[in-house]
């Protein structure tokens, strides 16, 4: 396999910005390509938010957007052996928010900022006189390099023969715009057609994404078939049309972030072969979300964000009847919905040191959750690949997911049988079956030690390492230069 030149570009990437598991897979992707052998480098923008030790690098940096030079600088940091660069553009990135303002109200001008991103990336490479041979771009943020790529006139710059892919983390989110800012974006009003651009009279940059660049990916491999099959929210036509260039590659996990052996983050260590520290950070956790100090009391732990997709509605109905019915416990980490904000926030105030909720985007909290749970559950009504349920695999706090995505792809139902799986699995999107399986689950907690000690040890045991994915992403970059 030959050492590629690859530019990651995305809105998100941890430890720097993170809304949801694309920072995470920005965050750990590159260190398992770079360690195959590849150059990787990442660009991403330099948000208000962002803290790193970083330099300016070129500045000023002349990006051409609707007919002018639109003017930014450049700033680098390393982070664990990767060059990542940040775009500084105040008046686009200097805000507190990703996407959203305090009221989650989208920015308006959310497509002006991240076509300027997608085309900033290119500029540097120009500017630097670097050749990337794939250009690997993320959600609809950074689909305009594909289509900027095929449809600008690059001929005689470093980046005239580089390829591009592109990973959809999540088909829900689109980029979808008033035409009025195709000026702007430097799309040629002859690519606003239904197989390119045009979607239900509005500019769709995923879609646009989809048609151009040189191979597509979605992150797990029953989220590719089913987002072709009726759940690719209008974009199941557009991806079958790629066909044998779009692809399902599972994510991977981080281990030397989400590890309960060396995470930092929490009150103790453990391994599966001493699982004293788990007790302690149960203890910790039930202390920090008020719960009842009953270390006999099993706990259910949520953490994620409070959309429709998350199937959080169920565990709001779930919550009440096991509360009423056993002495179990419930752990809710998140934020988005009002809502859903506000119903939990009531449950909590209903049944005191029962459920306890904290409201907000909080990495060590999310991290307690993992490592103080005995059971995470994850009812989405779809998934693409999902991260929390394979970090708490590693955790042995078992999931409890419905089946779908890649939730099917990294959870194993228990077999009372044969005493083979690694979690709990439901198929209805309904409370009955969510219920219906914490209350399973609650039995064998209950009544079947043995049973509990086997599914922890096979969940510990699950490997989702990077490595296995970043060699997908090899095969799929070099499908993508063979054009
Ligand atoms: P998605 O990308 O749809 O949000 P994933 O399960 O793939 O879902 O990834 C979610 C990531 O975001 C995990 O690392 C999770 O711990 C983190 N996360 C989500 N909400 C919160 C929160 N409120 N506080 C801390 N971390 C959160």
């Amino acid at each position: 396999m030959r050492r590629l030149k690859i530019v990651i570009t995305a809105s998100e990437m941890a430890p720097f910005a993170k809304t949801g598991g694309l920072a995470d897979v920005v965050g750990a992707l590159p260190k398992a390509l770079a360690a195959r052998g590849h150059e990787v480098i990442v660009v991403m923008p330099k948000y208000a938010s962002v803290k790193a030790d970083m330099a300016l690098f070129h500045s000023p940096m002349g990006v051409w957007m609707g007919g002018a030079q639109e003017w930014c600088s450049v700033h680098m940091a390393m982070y664990e052996g990767i060059p990542v660069y940040f775009i500084e553009h105040n008046n686009y990135f200097g805000r507190k928010g990703l996407y959203n303002d305090e009221n989650m109200n989208e920015y308006g001008d959310n497509p002006k900022r991240f076509s300027f991103l997608s085309r900033a990336a290119i500029q540097l490479c120009q500017d630097l006189g670097y050749s990337p041979d794939i250009f690997h771009c993320n959600d609809w943020q950074t689909a305009m390099i594909p289509a900027y790529l095929k449809t600008w006139n690059f001929e005689g710059t470093s980046v005239e023969n580089s390829a591009s892919v592109l990973t959809i983390h999540n088909m829900a989110y689109q980029g979808m715009y008033d035409p009025s800012n195709m000026g702007y974006m430097g799309i040629n009003g002859r690519y606003f057609t239904f197989d390119k651009f045009e979607h239900n009279g509005r500019v769709n940059m995923l879609k646009g994404g989809i048609y151009f660049a040189d191979a597509v990916n979605t992150v797990s491999p029953t989220y590719a078939r089913e987002v072709v099959s009726g759940m690719g929210y209008g974009m199941d036509g557009q991806l079958l049309a790629k066909g044998e260039r779009f692809f399902g590659i599972l994510n991977g996990a981080d281990y030397s972030i989400w590890n309960p052996e060396t995470d930092s983050k929490i009150p103790a260590n453990y391994s599966s072969d001493d699982m004293r520290g788990k007790w302690i950070c149960k203890g910790r956790l039930q202390e920090a979300m008020g719960l009842e100090n009953d270390y006999t009391a099993p706990v259910f732990g949520v953490v994620g964000r409070f959309t429709s997709q998350k199937g959080y509605n169920l565990v709001a109905e779930a919550a009440e009847r096991i509360i009423c019915s056993t002495s179990a416990q419930i752990a809710i980490v998140g934020n988005g919905d009002n809502d859903l904000e506000g119903h939990f926030s009531w449950l909590a105030a209903k049944y005191p040191g029962r459920l306890g909720c904290y409201i907000g985007f909080n990495d060590k909290l999310a991290h307690l959750v993992e490592a103080g749970s005995d059971f995470f559950l994850m009812p989405s009504l779809f998934e693409p690949c999902g991260l929390n349920q394979i970090y708490s695999l590693k955790y042995g706090t078992l999931p409890i997911v419905r089946n779908t995505g890649g939730l099917s792809d990294t959870v194993d139902n228990f077999d009372e049988r044969t005493m083979s799986g690694n979690g709990f699995k439901f198929d209805d999107f309904t409370p009955d079956a969510l219920a219906g399986t914490m209350f399973w689950a609650l039995r064998i907690y209950r009544q079947r030690p043995d049973a509990m000690e086997v599914l922890r040890r096979n969940a510990m045991k699950s490997d989702f390492s990077w490595d296995r994915s970043a060699a997908a992403y090899e095969a799929m970059y070099m499908k993508a230069l063979n054009r």
